[in-house]
């Protein structure tokens, strides 16, 4: 889907996203942690349940739910 994150992005690397959070590299990225994800990060724009949704930090391309980038912030 062209609207769709790009993981080799140059956006996309900076942030560490990936489309699968558990393929994240946690040594570059020490913040992520297992059970965050885009689903449960405050700039998700979509409900929780959608498997993809707009994402304001990469550019309000397509972010999967089970993905992660380290402007990952707790959904209140
Ligand atoms: Fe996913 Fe949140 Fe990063 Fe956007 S900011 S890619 S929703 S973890």
């Amino acid at each position: 889907q062209a609207n769709r994150a790009d993981e080799a992005a140059p956006g996309s690397v900076a942030l560490g996203y990936k489309h699968d959070a558990s393929k994240v590299d946690a040594k570059k990225f020490p913040a992520y942690a297992a059970g965050k994800n885009c689903a449960n990060c405050m700039l998700y724009q979509g409900k929780a349940t959608d498997a993809w949704a707009d994402c304001a930090a990469l550019g309000n391309k397509q972010v999967s739910a089970k993905g992660w980038c380290m402007a990952w912030t707790k959904k209140a």
